[in-house]
């Protein structure tokens, strides 16, 4: 399988890093590159899931998606991995236009993501369930690996010393032969960062990291996400519900409400947008954009399980 990275050259990763500190990924090589979305709509039948949404996210920027319950946060992380195909409208890596290919092709010019919801065998160790985001680096192919040929040995140690860069980066190291499914929550979803981070992306999609988390797993996925912001360069795109986490994290922030972008701009901005407030306190509870309104105030922090929201309502199914 040929590896082509989105400046058009062969992926050329596996050798960095090796013997110190996470390296910047081999994607990265290239011009650093805002992720553009523009007018995208999606539709199931009669519900429009995202109705004419656009953003920026700045290279080497941690933006993030926040918004109701079913407002389209996820829908929108679909259509960027090439899950969904949207109606109208289009996203960008740079000049490359990433709507209309396939997941594994979007994977390979630098979009990772992790899913909302665990994945993985229970069984598998972690060092295998991270070994999984390198497929679409494989060059030697399944033939080779099968018959243990030289050069295909060779590639798998190297994809093994990678992975286990990223499991210490991650704070994973002592769990790698561990089964996951005997893995406690907060470890889990570390493993799925690991997993998306595996793929050497230069954006990383990450949908609720810290649902379910406790404090202190909450407080190390944070410093988590500025490392990897700060330390390896990547653009993350972070879909959360704990909104102290989003404040404190995010250089932007894109509001969602019922598929349609009612705010984008600089945290503290938005936290002070009537519209935000609104969306979510629900009509006729908002008493003003004061301080005892907005997303920051109506979060609990921390411990939040995942269908704790901050939203003021429900959404009818
Ligand atoms: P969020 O992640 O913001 O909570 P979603 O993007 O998951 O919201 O969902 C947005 C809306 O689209 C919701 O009303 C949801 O029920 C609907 N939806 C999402 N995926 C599908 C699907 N595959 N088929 C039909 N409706 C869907
Ligand atoms: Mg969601």
């Amino acid at each position: 399988m040929t590896v082509v990275t989105a400046d058009g050259g062969p992926a050329s990763s596996l050798g960095q890093g090796t013997g110190g500190a996470l390296e910047s990924p081999g994607g990265a090589g290239g011009l650093p590159e805002p992720l553009v979305v523009e007018h995208v709509s999606v539709r199931f039948g009669a519900l429009r899931a995202l109705d004419d949404v656009s953003l920026r996210a700045e290279p080497g920027s941690i933006h993030a998606i926040i918004g109701p319950n079913g407002a389209g946060k996820s829908t929108l992380f679909n259509v960027i991995s090439g899950i969904y195909r949207p109606v109208e409208g289009r996203v960008l890596l740079g000049e490359t236009v990433l709507t209309g290919r396939r997941p594994h092709q979007i994977t390979a010019f630098g979009i990772g993501r992790s899913f909302q919801n665990l994945a993985g065998s229970p069984y598998e160790p972690v060092l295998e369930n991270i070994m999984i985001g390198r497929h679409h680096l494989t060059r030697t192919g399944f033939l080779a690996a099968g018959l243990r040929l030289p050069a295909a040995r060779r590639e798998e140690r190297l994809h093994r010393a990678r992975v286990k860069e990223i499991a210490e980066f991650l704070g994973l190291t002592a769990l790698l032969p561990v089964p996951i499914g005997m893995l406690a929550y907060g470890d889990r979803k570390r493993v799925e960062v690991a997993r998306a981070l595996a793929t050497e992306p230069r954006v990383l999609l990450l949908d609720e990291p810290v649902a379910g988390m406790n404090a202190a797993e909450t407080a190390q996925m944070a410093a988590t996400v500025r490392q990897i912001r700060d330390g390896l360069g990547i653009t993350v795109l972070l879909v959360e519900h704990d909104m102290s986490m989003v404040m404190s994290l995010a250089d932007r922030v894109t509001v969602l409400d019922f598929g349609q972008r009612i705010a984008d701009g600089d945290p503290a901005a938005v936290q002070r947008d009537p519209a935000v407030i609104r969306a979510y306190l629900g009509p006729g509870e908002q008493d003003g954009p004061g301080e005892s309104g907005g997303p920051a105030a109506a979060e609990p922090s921390g411990d939040a399980a995942s269908d704790a929201s901050p939203a003021g309502r429900e959404v009818a199914p």
